[in-house]
């Protein structure tokens, strides 16, 4: 029998409305957003300035409460509980640790609130967390300005571990880190969440953290949630025309539906152009109706029009004979175009290309060999082409 996976946080139809001094409507931050957040889960929020996440966050933590709608942590309705009483504990950017006390004194301080727990239990606690966060005990006694931004989010967090929370909220908390180093406090912060089995929930507006980071994520705009999913699920199958847009890198191209069957349709493009593409089976599309296909970049592939077709095995292909044995597959999708742009970005080459009717598409071909081996001059005749299933129909 399947274990039921156990819910720690479940939001239902919760609405956010700020007011302003006398009471009059100034706006709706959080517009009936439902989740469920599963125990030990990495579960982000993920959207541009303004969508809401932080508003979202805070009525979890309970610094806010939620116009209409519930909020259950493990079950248990929670607008009536204070914030040092619910099971979650909040590590926010800007680390907000007290100047005045040594690393150790601002761990302990949590515990301190805390009734009942004797002192040299807190001092060992407080310790335990800031080795977990790999702070030494050279270090504990040093006040926040000795230390760089990463070792005081590094404090912070350990003041948030100590208290042993079920649920562990951050609120970008590497927003003010540089690069590199929130690349390893990424790292870290995975592996912590891995060992601890707590969950988090982590707010971040940037698209690449969270595919790194998170087992699930909840893409939101204007305070409402447009998809929930796996890295995956949100990379490959994106719901709508803002979460293909705002997560990585995408083609969009404008037509109207000829025909649909399963989960492929026709898509004319223009009057020479019909191309397929996936779409949801539980989307209801008519034909005749405008839609919207999204193509990555990187799963478009291309070869020229004219002499050999060189591949990755060292064996090579006349290009029309190539061309015949691609379209003998029935999942490929193929047009002939001319290079517009083409750009050298190292890894890759970014190539613009023209096709049908004033289309165009921005693809990747990567690097691979010598660049005079794989490089297409602009104004060249290619062939590009692309799985069916990689491009996808969306109606809004
Ligand atoms: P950011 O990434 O910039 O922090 P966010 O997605 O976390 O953005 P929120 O901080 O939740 O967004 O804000 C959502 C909306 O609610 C914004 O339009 C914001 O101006 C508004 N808002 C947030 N807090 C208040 C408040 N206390 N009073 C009035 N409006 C607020």
């Amino acid at each position: 029998m399947s274990q039921q996976p156990q819910i720690d946080i479940e939001l239902r139809n919760v609405v956010k409305e700020f007011t302003g001094r006398s009471g009059e409507f100034q706006t709706r931050a959080v517009d009936h957003v439902s989740l469920t957040i599963e125990r030990g889960e990495f579960f982000s929020l993920l959207g541009p300035s303004g969508c809401g996440k932080t508003t979202t966050l805070r009525m979890i933590a309970g610094f806010e409460a939620a116009s209409s709608g519930e909020i259950l942590l493990r079950g248990k309705a929670v607008q009536d509980v204070p914030p040092f009483h619910r099971p979650v504990n909040t590590v926010f950017q800007d680390y907000a640790l007290f100047p005045h006390m040594t690393a150790l004194q601002n761990v302990m301080f949590g515990l301190e609130m805390e009734n009942n727990i004797p002192r040299p239990e807190i001092r060992r606690r407080a310790e335990e967390a800031l080795e977990m966060v790999r702070m030494t005990p050279s270090q504990f006694h040093r006040k926040p300005r000795q230390f760089s931004g990463g070792q005081q989010q590094r404090i912070a967090l350990a003041r948030a571990l100590v208290k042993r929370p079920a649920v562990l909220l951050l609120d970008e908390p590497l927003g003010a880190l540089d690069l590199k180093l929130r690349k390893e406090m990424q790292y870290e912060l995975i592996t912590m969440q891995n060992d601890l089995g707590i969950t988090f929930i982590y707010v971040t507006h940037d698209q690449e953290e969270a595919l790194t980071m998170s087992d699930r994520i909840a893409v939101m705009n204007l305070g409402k949630v447009l998809q929930v999913g796996s890295p995956e699920e949100i990379y490959e199958t994106p719901n709508s025309r803002f979460v293909a847009d705002f997560i990585g890198e995408t083609n969009f191209l404008m037509g109207t539906v000829e025909s649909h069957e399963g989960i492929c349709a026709t898509v004319r493009l223009d009057e020479s152009t019909p191309i397929r593409a996936s779409y949801r089976s539980e989307e209801a599309l008519t034909n005749g109706q405008q839609v919207t296909v999204a193509i990555r970049p990187e799963k478009i592939n291309i070869f020229a029009a004219e002499g050999s077709v060189k591949h990755d095995d060292g064996t090579s292909d006349e290009a029309t004979a190539y061309r015949e044995k691609l379209l003998r597959d029935p999942d490929i999708v193929m047009v002939e175009g001319r290079v517009e742009y083409a750009n050298y970005i190292g890894t890759d080459t970014r190539y613009t290309i023209g096709f049908g009717n004033g289309q165009k598409l921005v693809m990747r071909e990567q690097n691979f060999g010598l660049r005079n081996d794989t490089y297409y001059e602009v104004g060249s005749r290619v062939f590009i082409f692309w799985d069916y299933e990689t491009a996808r129909v969306l109606t809004h």
